[in-house]
């Protein structure tokens, strides 16, 4: 049974995740006297260093879970790719946000793809492989595609460009035969992102969209404004908005697009606050992070306004031996997530560049 809250120094969040987006939803959570149990299958997770209760134990393990659901009013998750039957077994106990729906649909990209047509709204082209049959499908001839695992991928891991059905084979038994979609290549002229927070009573509010740049499929910079022209700025609001209330969400959600030629093709979606949210931090009037919180925790949601243009900028594996000895100033704000190791590839932190008018 859910207790009465009447206060927010009454609710405990349980965080799945212990990485840095559960670190600053532990901080936002602090600043607004709302407790934290942050869940996690690491030892040293960074989010611990924040949370007013951790426990270190596996995502499917029964006891664990049994303790931390007694202990929490609310949950939210941090990543996407927890077991279901954990998440299942949560949201019996406890509210779930978002709920575990809009979750199991962002850990398959397969069936991600297909609500989001079904929709009205543009992915690139796709199909399904579950075999090497299927590969034979995909007209190679006229078009490359992009082979990628329908679960468990991030910064572009479990992906590969493909141009020939023996090179896609190859790739696919690489990756264990495990089921798979092959998607068009879109040559996108820009990549972007919503963040948008749905309320419990259903109100919605959308971060300016960010222009987003990758290298090496890690996301490296964040800018708003993204330099879009106002139409299709309020188109994706429109898709936000939708795909939103569509999945009856509360909390945020974040959405990825290609844009080509003034098209809008919707990328993925997470179920959660993400990378390209960090600029609001220092450029906006609230953050993702406090946003989450407020909605799940069913306080107000804050009107969002951008108040300085920003660009935010990864810290990525040896950037941190530069980063880490380098000071925060009015126009630059440096963010470190206090991981214990240095790997390539790793996000170690970010820095936010303000435009102070
Ligand atoms: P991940 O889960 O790793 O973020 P994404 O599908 O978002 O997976 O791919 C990572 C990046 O790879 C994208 O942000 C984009 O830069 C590039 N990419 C992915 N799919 C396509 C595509 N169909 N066409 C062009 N670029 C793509
Ligand atoms: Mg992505």
């Amino acid at each position: 049974m859910t207790k009465n809250i009447t206060f927010n120094s009454d609710i405990i969040i349980g965080i799945l995740g212990g990485g840095q987006l559960g670190s600053m939803l532990a901080i936002a959570a602090n600043k607004l006297g709302i407790k934290t149990h942050v869940y996690s299958s690491t030892k040293d997770s960074p989010a611990f260093n924040y949370a007013t209760k951790h426990t270190i134990a596996d995502y499917s393990d029964q006891i664990a879970l049994r303790n931390f659901v007694k202990e929490i009013d609310i949950a939210t998750i941090e990543f996407e790719n927890i077991p279901q039957k954990t998440l299942n077994y949560i949201s019996d106990y406890v509210p779930l946000y978002p709920n575990k729906e809009s979750i199991f649909l962002s850990q398959d990209r397969y069936l991600e793809k297909n609500f989001i047509r079904e929709n009205g709204i543009d992915v690139a082209n796709f199909i399904e492989i579950n075999n090497k049959e299927d590969i034979k499908k995909w007209d190679f001839n006229s078009k490359p595609g992009i082979l990628k695992t329908r679960k468990f991928g991030y910064d572009g891991k479990g992906q590969k460009l493909v141009s020939s059905i023996k090179m896609c084979e190859e790739y696919f038994i690489n990756m264990n035969n495990s089921p798979c979609i092959i998607e068009e290549v879109i040559p996108f002229d820009m990549e972007v992102s919503t963040i948008t927070t749905r309320s419990q009573d259903g109100l919605i509010e959308i971060f300016e969209p960010s222009k987003n740049i990758h290298k090496n499929h890690i996301l490296h910079t964040s800018n708003v404004p993204s330099g879009l022209s106002n139409i299709l700025i309020e188109r994706l609001y429109e898709i936000s908005t939708s795909i939103i209330r569509k999945l009856n969400y509360v909390g945020v959600l974040s959405i990825e697009f290609f844009i080509t030629n003034n098209n809008i093709i919707v990328n993925e979606i997470a179920p959660r606050v993400h990378n390209s949210g960090h600029w609001t931090i220092d450029g906006a009037n609230i953050s993702q992070f406090e946003q989450h919180i407020r909605a799940i925790s069913n306080m107000p949601i804050i009107k969002t306004k951008t108040l300085h243009p920003s660009e935010m900028l990864n810290i990525i594996g040896d950037d941190i031996c530069y980063w880490g000895k380098s000071n925060s100033s009015d126009t630059r704000k440096i963010h470190i997530y206090g991981k214990t190791e240095i790997k390539k590839g790793r996000k170690l932190g970010h820095v936010n560049y303000i435009k102070r008018s």
